[in-house]
């Protein structure tokens, strides 16, 4: 058995396992009830049995514990990556050039000012691509993480001459960043990350998680229901005993999804509009609908077209937008640009 992946407490699981506490209220309310026939009971049982197994039903002194054994074996890992990194430290004290630091701590890279001196290879000092990882971390213009180093001093030195200044400080700079707590910390988030990213069971467990969160947001857009029903979808579904990971689980998530199923759908329909009738074998006629609606003394067409999609008629919404040009000509170009959009091109005006 692999361990467990990293639990990372975030807003959302958060968010969740309140949602999931209200769920429990709920289920507890409803098994008080006596018209709850034994069928229903047994499984508001099971539901009850599981929410109980949940992180916040734990006891203060269980948490206490669990909070203690999370810290210690941080704090072991942490040991265990200072003992790892102590010969390779060892190296860099009586290291005399930036090359063989680099090669020590492969997690040491150039950094540059900016984009100009990156390409004119002029670095201004090392930084840790553990603790900055995000792209472009070798360009910055942020101090966090970056020990600077004035490399006009040289980059090698023989053993005839002193080490200047400049480079025992940028060695003693490096080390002591290697032995913070915040970069071990790190260091180990990044080997665990990529141990897990690597593993086919963790890659299909995600895919399996994505498709689960993805249904409900869907779900929380199809019904017509407010994107927060999306937030108790996922708690429904963590009290059912279905894995949703640890991400996620905000509200925010379903109404970041809105883009991608509007464009699918947008292509579907795109492609079936522009697909011969199997019929026929020829392309669907057009039928555009121009309505006018004012309120407030500011007017607004709606512009439509009937369709054959999916295999019957439908009515397709193109576009809502204040009229600029009431003018015959400004309307009916409106309409165009709408259909335009709508079929993806401007052949639909040759059928
Ligand atoms: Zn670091």
């Amino acid at each position: 058995m692999h361990p467990a992946p990293p639990i990372q407490t975030t807003e959302s699981t958060i968010i969740t396992s309140k949602l999931n506490e209200i769920l429990a209220r709920e289920v507890r309310g409803l098994k008080t009830q006596s018209a709850v026939n034994p069928i229903l009971q047994k499984q508001l049982d099971d539901i009850i049995s599981k929410l109980d197994k949940l992180p916040h039903h734990l006891s203060a002194e269980e948490k206490k514990e669990e909070v203690q054994t999370t810290q210690n074996m941080k704090a072991k890992r942490a040991e265990d990556i200072r003992k790892e990194q102590e010969p390779r430290i060892n190296a860099v004290k009586t290291t005399r050039s930036i090359e063989k630091i680099m090669e020590y701590l492969p997690n040491m890279r150039y950094h540059y000012e900016n984009v100009d001196s990156k390409e004119n290879d002029q670095p201004d000092g090392l930084y840790c691509s553990d603790c900055l990882k995000e792209e472009n971390s070798d360009v910055s213009s942020s101090q966090k993480g970056v020990v600077h180093y004035d490399f006009t001093k040289g980059e090698s030195f023989n053993k005839a001459k002193t080490l200047p200044q400049e480079f025992s400080n940028l060695k003693k700079k490096v080390i002591s960043h290697m032995e913070t707590d915040q970069h071990l910390q790190n260091h180990d988030m990044r080997i665990r990350a990529e141990e897990w990213a690597s593993r086919p069971e963790f890659i299909k467990r995600n895919q399996q998680i994505g498709r689960t969160l993805a249904r409900n947001a869907l779900k929380a857009i199809t019904e017509n229901q407010s994107q927060l029903s999306y937030e108790m979808e996922c708690a429904i579904d963590s009290a059912k005993g279905i894995d949703i990971g640890q991400l996620n689980h905000s509200f925010n998530f379903a109404s970041s999804m809105t883009t991608p199923f509007y464009e699918v759908l947008r292509d579907e329909i795109r492609q079936q509009l522009n697909e011969p009738l199997p019929g026929t074998n020829r392309l669907s006629p057009v039928s555009a609908i121009l309505d006018k609606y004012t309120p407030y003394r500011r007017t607004v067409d709606i512009i439509g077209a009937n369709a054959y999609v999916g295999g019957k008629i439908e009515t397709l919404y193109a576009d809502g937008d204040l009229v600029k040009d009431h003018s015959g000509k400004g309307i009916g170009e409106s309409v165009s640009n709408a259909l335009d959009r709508l079929y993806g091109n401007e052949e639909w005006k040759q059928r």
